[in-house]
């Protein structure tokens, strides 16, 4: 078990009447990005993970910081380009290391191309910087990148990519440093409000505390269950595999996410490569993804699966024919039934506080300002109220 504690109280002079004390349950990263904005501010916050941080989604997550999410109402699209604001003044705070080298995304499908221009323009009229471009303006951009003679790509300047399991362990660092406690393996299994308090158990302890956080990412349904909230918002997880590969010379500098694949090099060399198909629906494929797992069965069809998916890349980023595979990880992602995220304390349960969100990665700083301002502050941000659970 790791349990990290500090004394770190003097600059919680804004609470200091009273110092709420906040259960996380959930080191992902928006359990942890909730802890440190919460401890900052003067929570006295224990986070309780039943694993180990950033092991689920966190860890398996392409983690493309992006606001060019065109499916869905504009205040989403300012909500994530706010966290992407957010990104950089975190930055500030924390040594954080992000890949601001902008974002590449063009469909093969009709559809979802003319999705994605019309939703350019509407955007471009809200003053963002993001455009279509051709394939002669990439070649100023992306030398190394490969895309058919009439593709049009809509480049987003602003965008980047991060490692969230390096993210999530400077944000948990800052939480300890703070004053607050990371307590792991911890798994709670009961959550329940008695008068203004909630008692959480795990096998290590049973807390009184003032708040729980529920940032449990897939699954979000089954503890909101054990907190006696009837809402399931979540829908069942989707699997995506992505590869990182060793570390190699700089081949790529912007996100690239196309139909078939999806590409970015972290700061340290390494490639992040993801599939765009899900897994084909075999039996085979069915009985071994039922218990979720996040590694493969055996390194030969890890290896296998690794070759698969950097041969796809390989006809956008030739460079790739010289990668060796690092690690090969299967992701699943918390996905709400809208696709929104679920954020705010549930009607009827004092003291409980859900936050799952799929793209959690891009929203994790805002995510965190504003529910810890929320749960502090006892108060309900208008800029959440699309985000409740009662609009399921
Ligand atoms: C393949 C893939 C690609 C993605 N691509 C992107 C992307 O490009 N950009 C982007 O922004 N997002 C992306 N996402 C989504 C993003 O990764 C997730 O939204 C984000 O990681 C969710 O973080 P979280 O902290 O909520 O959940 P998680 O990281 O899943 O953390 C939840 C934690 O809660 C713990 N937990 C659960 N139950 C209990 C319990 N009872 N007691 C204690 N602990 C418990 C779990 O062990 C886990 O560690 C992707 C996800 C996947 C899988």
């Amino acid at each position: 078990m790791s349990v990290a504690a500090g004394f770190g109280l003097s600059h919680k002079l804004a609470y200091a009447q009273k110092v709420p004390k906040v259960a996380v349950v959930g080191a992902g990263i928006v359990g942890a990005s909730i802890a440190y904005y919460l401890s900052k501010q003067g929570g006295d916050v224990v986070v309780l993970e039943k694993s180990k941080p950033a092991v689920q989604a966190s860890g398996n997550s392409f983690a493309w910081l992006n606001a060019t999410y065109f499916d869905s109402p504009h205040s989403y699209f300012e909500l994530r380009s706010e966290s992407l604001l957010a990104y950089h003044r975190l930055q500030r705070e924390l040594a954080l290391s992000v890949h601001w080298g902008g974002s590449l995304e063009w469909y093969a499908e009709d559809d979802r191309q003319q999705e994605l221009v019309s939703g350019v323009s509407r955007i471009r009229a809200s003053g963002s910087q993001t455009r279509i471009i051709g394939k002669q303006d990439l070649s100023s951009i992306e030398a190394n990148l490969q895309v058919d003679e009439n593709a049009r790509i809509a480049y987003a300047v602003g965008e980047g990519a991060v490692n969230p399991k390096a993210m999530t362990e400077v944000l948990l660092a800052a939480v300890v440093r703070n004053g607050g406690v990371v307590q792991y393996p911890a798994e709670v299994s009961a959550v329940q409000s008695i008068g203004n308090k909630v008692r959480v158990a795990t096998q290590n302890d049973t807390l009184e505390v003032d708040k729980v956080v529920l940032a449990t990412g897939i699954d979000t349904n089954s503890i909101l269950k054990m907190a006696g909230v009837n809402q399931e918002p979540m829908l069942p997880a989707t699997p995506g595999i992505l590869v990182t590969t060793k570390p190699m010379p700089q081949i790529l500098n912007a996100v690239v996410y196309t139909n078939k694949t999806h590409i970015h090099q972290l700061l340290d060399g390494r490639v992040i490569v993801g599939e765009k198909a899900g897994p084909p629906q075999t039996s085979q494929h069915g009985g071994y993804l039922k218990g979720k797992p996040n590694q493969y069965p055996d390194p030969s069809l890890a290896a296998e699966h690794a070759r698969r998916v950097l041969a796809i890349a390989q006809d956008y980023l030739p460079q790739l024919g010289n990668a060796e595979a690092e690690s090969v990880g299967i992701g699943w992602r918390p996905l709400p039934k809208d696709g929104l995220p679920v954020l705010g304390q549930p009607a009827g349960a004092p003291g409980i506080y859900v936050a799952a969100t799929h793209s959690g990665v891009t929203l994790a700083p805002i995510i965190g300002e504003l529910a810890s301002q929320e749960i502090l502050e006892g108060v309900r941000l208008e800029q959440l109220s699309p985000y409740r659970i009662e609009r399921f």
